[in-house]
């Protein structure tokens, strides 16, 4: 059947995500968007006349809309989004709503709104959805979703349809909070590669080796890695690698740190041992506070360490 599509959260992400899914609206249809600044709003509306409406809350938006998406930064929007009393989701009738909750949060939280929704609405669907893939991803429709959920799960198929138009794979990671389980550990590994790699090319390059013959010798050994091939942390080397710009654009170094804290945080939940945790998180930590790094692509990294740029 038909569903009314709303979508909450209009910010880096969620912006060019909604623009994909308003693209494909079937005529007629209308797509009800929310979020707590009025800007993104007006864009998407402006760029698609008659199409979107513009909601005053979480709640408005249910109200009209039984398939939604929400795209917000931490843990406490998300509840705001969906526990607010008199404005959240939940003060809603979501009876017969589906949910696609795509943030980077902790487990917990979306567990407990998971929780709630089920215990008042028994036939409404809730899933953890983060993406990777970056603003890019989401722009060209290349993003990857880790859904929390089974391949069995008679809502799969309908949900695979619709985040065809944003994303390019949908990876269904077994049961609810698998998603962004599976997420954080893709991004703890990822931002302990993004260290590791500065640290040894850093080495390498101050012990007089040119950073590209580096980069192509590690390349055709065990150490070859993505961020190496594609996120080359060394301006210069990957020329369209974001430190090759001035590390503008990719992955904000603020936004590695939360999900880094994240992941370091789940490893303690599940009494999972690192070593490297700690260190990394501290690194992020520093990054952050680095006034040289803030706002940069996380690869900035290179950068913090010392590394040297020409
Ligand atoms: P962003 O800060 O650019 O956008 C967040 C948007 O949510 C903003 O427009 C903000 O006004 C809105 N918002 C905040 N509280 C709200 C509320 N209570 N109700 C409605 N709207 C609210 O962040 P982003 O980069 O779009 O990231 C969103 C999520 O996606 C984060 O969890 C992030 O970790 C994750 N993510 C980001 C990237 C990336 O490259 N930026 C990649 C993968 C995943």
């Amino acid at each position: 059947e038909a569903r009314t599509i709303g979508f909450i959260g209009l910010g880096a992400m969620g912006s060019p995500m909604a623009r994909r899914i308003a693209e494909k609206l079937p005529p007629g249809s209308q797509m009800y968007v929310y979020d707590v600044v009025q800007p993104p709003m007006d864009a998407i509306s402006e760029a698609f006349p008659g199409k979107i409406v513009k909601a005053v809350s979480p709640k408005h938006v249910a109200e009209h809309a039984n398939l939604i998406i929400s795209m917000v930064p931490e843990g406490r929007h998300v509840r705001s989004v969906y526990l607010d009393n008199e404005t959240g989701i939940t003060a809603a009738n979501i009876s017969d709503h589906i949910i696609l909750e795509c943030s980077t949060i902790d487990r917990s939280t979306s567990l407990a709104v998971k929780k709630h929704i089920n215990t008042n609405f028994p036939k409404a669907e809730f899933y953890d959805a983060p993406v990777t893939g970056g603003v890019l991803g989401a722009e060209k429709g290349t993003l990857a979703f880790f859904l929390g959920c089974n391949e069995n799960d008679p809502n799969f198929k309908s949900l695979v349809k619709l985040l065809q138009h944003v994303g390019r794979q949908v990876i269904s990671c077994g049961g609810p909070s698998f998603g962004i389980a599976t997420k954080l550990t893709n991004n703890y590994l990822s931002g302990l590669i993004a260290i590791a790699s500065s640290e040894a090319m850093n080495m390498g390059m101050r012990a007089g080796i040119d950073p590209r013959v580096l980069s192509q010798a590690l390349a055709a050994g065990t150490a070859q890695n993505a961020i190496l091939d594609r996120f080359n942390p060394v301006p210069g080397v990957v020329p369209d690698a974001p430190s090759s710009n001035g590390y503008q654009g990719g992955f904000k170094v603020q936004l590695m740190r939360k999900d880094f804290a994240l992941a370091v945080d789940m490893a303690k939940e599940t009494n999972a041992k690192t070593i490297l945790g700690p260190l990394g998180l501290k690194t992020y930590e520093d990054a952050t506070n680095d006034p040289r790094c803030w706002d940069l692509d996380s690869r900035v990294v290179f950068r913090h360490i010392g590394g040297n740029e020409n």
